[in-house]
């Protein structure tokens, strides 16, 4: 093939593109990397949805760069987890995206949801209560955000961004629940790979940073022995400290994992003088590609960090 045939055919292939993308496409605009890895599966080959927390960032506090701001205010809609994630946000989608129709994914209706945890130690006090959420009241109010981490969320999740993009934008809407049902296929396809990859830390005991992974927990059968910190992520006090140094001596904790949105201190501190190793997860990717494959490579890491322990 020639150079003037490699571009005659840049130049063809661009131009059916062109050609199949639908202008009228809606600007979307999500919170956090992982709902925007969802949504831009749902629009695959049509548009690409914008991200207003930047990767590296706490969702817990966060403040807004113009170019961030702007992303809501050219939203058409709306995709978010919820205030219980990010309180700052809902003034914010209100204030600079006021006609879009907004969807807090935690009042979807089939939404597993789990409660808080309370105190440091999980492995003495683990109640799970699940329930379906649905009547879009905020009835979740009381729950822990981070349901993201797991799969059978997103799959929920990626049907309910294809019904309202659908409705939003009829013309696409076969495109948009196709993209879903090849997702879902694809995330339940993940979820049993990494069931596997995670046979061998089933029993391994670990201390997070913060309370953000009990929806992983819960659906892959494991459980951390504490959190440094609570699921608002807000500075553990030096009591909490004291805590889950003592829960680490007594389940003999063999992991603890940072986060690279928090400080290391307060790991460097209840590592120390202990045995247990120091381990990286990040339950928002920071260091993974953007995009409609993040998703289930979110979850691929936060398990191989986990099994990486056990070695
Ligand atoms: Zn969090």
């Amino acid at each position: 093939m020639s150079i003037r045939d490699v571009i005659l055919a840049a130049i063809l292939l661009s131009s059916t593109c062109v050609a199949s993308a639908k202008a009228d496409v809606p600007n979307v605009a999500t919170d956090i990397a992982p709902v925007h890895s969802l949504v831009a599966q749902v629009m695959e080959g049509l548009g690409a949805p914008g991200q207003v927390v930047r990767p590296g960032a706490s969702p817990h506090g966060y403040a807004m760069r113009p170019s961030e701001a702007r992303i809501l205010q050219e939203a058409d809609v709306v995709f978010w987890i919820g205030p219980q994630l990010t309180p700052w946000l809902g003034g914010a989608i209100a204030n600079l995206a006021p006609q879009a129709p907004v969807t807090a994914l935690l009042d979807a209706r089939g939404t597993t949801l789990l409660e808080f945890r309370t105190g440091v130690q999980f492995a003495a006090d683990d109640h799970e209560h699940e329930h379906e959420s649905g009547r879009g009241d905020q009835e979740s109010a009381q729950y822990d955000p981070h349901a993201w981490l797991d799969p059978q969320n997103a799959s929920v999740w990626l049907g309910v961004i294809a019904d309202e993009l659908g409705r939003i934008d009829p013309e696409n809407a076969e495109t948009y629940a196709a993209n879903a049902k090849a997702s879902q296929l694809r995330i339940a396809a993940a979820e049993a790979e990494i069931g596997e990859i995670l046979a061998p830390a089933k029993a391994l005991q670990f201390v997070v940073f913060h309370d953000a992974y009990h929806y992983f927990e819960s659906r892959f059968g494991l459980s951390a022995a504490a959190a440094i910190a609570a699921g608002d992520a807000s500075d553990p006090g030096p009591a909490r400290i004291e805590e889950v140094r003592q829960t680490m001596h007594d389940l003999n904790v063999a992991c603890v994992f940072s986060e690279p949105e928090f400080n290391p201190a307060f790991v460097a501190t209840v590592i120390e003088g202990t045995s247990a190793k120091a381990g990286l997860i990040d339950p928002l990717g920071a260091g993974i590609e953007a995009g409609p494959g993040f998703y289930s490579a979110l979850l691929r890491s936060v398990a191989d960090e986990l099994v990486k322990c056990v070695d």
